[in-house]
Formats: structure tokens, C-alpha cells, sequence
């Protein structure tokens, strides 16, 4: 893994996604190396991705600054990857960023719990794990190098026992494998809401494609089919009624 050190100017981006005005990363690039992972399409560079992380080393200093607006951390990394472990650079960032700022984190790592002392200073912050029942085969094939379901599931659990606020994202669904209606009925007790997002086959990339209409033809049909897929929206949407829980948004990528 190579770590490339570097400075920047600015730490607080435009966003694009609906809803967030700001995205911070700290960290570009992602030892997580999820499969199906869409920032390598937005990051594109020559090496492959997940071979190389960015560390903005000043990002703490460039953290001060007051921002009106929600602020998502990260958009194009995981501020809890394993690197942070030793480098505690998002926990700088936390320490320094002004606190009156707006911040929405989104990781897919329990180390963000460790964090919740400095994360109580802010009047204004959510922590979302992802979470999507990859476990066995597919987590093998999807996200080998990410922490189990159980760490994430306990961390929002952590996190809310802390009272701090926090949503599950229940991202990427592939029809068949990831088990909507199992990870609410699991996790409603504790978890203030929920956002889903369908996989992004598009941007997914040609192996991964590949890969998922081979092992999981059924899968790969619904989310190739407009009818099937029509149909399966309409039954998670079916869920989500009988469940009753809040949720702020389903992105389909389509
Ligand atoms: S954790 Fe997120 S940013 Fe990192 S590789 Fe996986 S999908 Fe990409």
C-alpha cells in the first residue's frame, strides 16, 4: 500500500450529493478496496485503486474553518479505514473542525466509536455505519477487507447507547443477497434512520459485473430488468410501510 503524503489548500469541497452542501476527506483512496466501489470512478487515477492512499496531512488546520450546510465525511474515502487506526488524522480533523459546523459521517468501521467523546462537542452530528449482510461468499467476493457485519451492527448500538444520533445505509443492495427487511428488524431498536442505495452497476466497473452475473445470475437479472426491477423496488417499498421507520432517502442509480 503505497501512503502518499500530501498538502492541500482547502479541506471543504462542494457537494453534489443531494443534501450534503460539503464533503470532507481527509483521506483519498480506501484500504477497504471494496469491489463494487464507485469513488475510484470519481478519484481515477493510473495506479489501481486501494493500492495507494492520500493523506492530507494539514487537514486538521484547514478543519477550523465555519462552513454553513451539511457536511459529509467522507464522499470519496472511509474516514475509519485502517490507517486511521495508527494515524488518528479524522480524529484531528474532529478536534479541530469548528464545531458549529454540520457533519454527517459515514464509515464502515466500529474505530469511529472510538471517537464518540470528541463527537458529543458537536450540537449537530449524525454517524452512519453501511451496513448490507454481505457475510461467507459474497463478503469474500465483495468487501474481504472490511469489518463484519456485527462490528458495524454493535457500532450503531454503541453509538446510540452514547446518545449520539446515528442512521444505518444500507448500501450496496443486490437483489437476493442483501436482506433489507433482516438488518431493520435488527437494528430499529437503536438506529435514529435509514438510507438505501441500490448498487451502482454502471459505475461498478467491468470485472465486478463480470463477477456478480456469474455468481449470482438471479441477482444480476433483477438489476439488469426494468420489470423485475420494478417489482423488486416495489416490494422493498412494501417493507419499508410495514416496518414503519424513518427513512430519508433510496437511491436506485437508475
Ligand atoms: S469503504 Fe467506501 S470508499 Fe472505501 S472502498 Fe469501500 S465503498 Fe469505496
Amino acid at each position: 500500500m503505497k501512503i502518499i503524503k500530501r498538502k492541500v489548500k482547502t479541506l471543504y469541497t462542494r457537494s453534489r450529493i443531494p443534501g450534503i452542501e460539503w464533503s470532507v476527506n481527509q483521506y483519498v483512496g480506501c484500504q477497504f478496496a471494496c469491489k463494487y466501489c464507485y469513488a475510484k470512478e470519481i478519484v481515477r487515477r493510473e495506479e489501481p485503486w486501494s493500492s495507494w492512499v492520500e493523506v492530507k496531512v494539514n487537514a486538521p488546520d484547514l478543519a477550523r474553518k465555519r462552513v454553513k450546510g451539511t457536511i459529509l465525511m467522507s464522499s470519496v474515502s472511509d474516514p475509519y479505514q485502517p490507517i486511521e487506526a495508527k494515524l488518528k488524522l479524522t480524529r484531528s480533523v474532529l478536534r479541530f473542525m469548528d464545531k458549529r459546523n454540520e457533519l454527517m459521517i459515514l464509515t464502515k468501521s466500529p474505530l469511529v466509536v472510538r471517537d464518540v467523546s470528541i463527537l458529543k462537542l458537536f450540537p449537530t452530528v449524525e454517524v452512519g455505519l453501511t451496513v448490507n449482510s454481505f457475510e461467507g461468499k459474497e463478503k469474500k467476493l465483495f468487501e474481504p477487507l472490511t469489518p463484519i457485519q456485527r462490528a458495524r451492527i454493535n457500532a450503531l448500538k454503541a453509538l446510540h447507547e452514547e446518545g449520539i444520533k446515528n442512521y444505518a445505509f444500507i448500501s450496496p443492495i443486490i437483489p437476493g443477497i442483501t436482506d433489507v427487511e433482516a438488518i431493520i428488524r435488527e437494528t430499529r431498536d437503536f438506529v435514529n434512520w435509514y438510507f438505501l442505495e441500490f448498487l451502482n452497476l454502471k459505475k461498478a466497473g467491468e470485472e465486478f459485473r463480470k463477477n456478480l452475473e456469474e455468481e449470482f445470475p438471479e441477482s444480476y437479472a433483477v438489476l439488469t430488468d426494468y420489470d423485475k426491477f420494478t417489482s423488486y423496488l416495489r416490494s422493498i417499498k412494501d417493507v419499508l410501510k410495514r416496518l414503519n421507520v424513518r427513512v430519508e432517502g433510496i437511491e436506485t442509480h437508475k
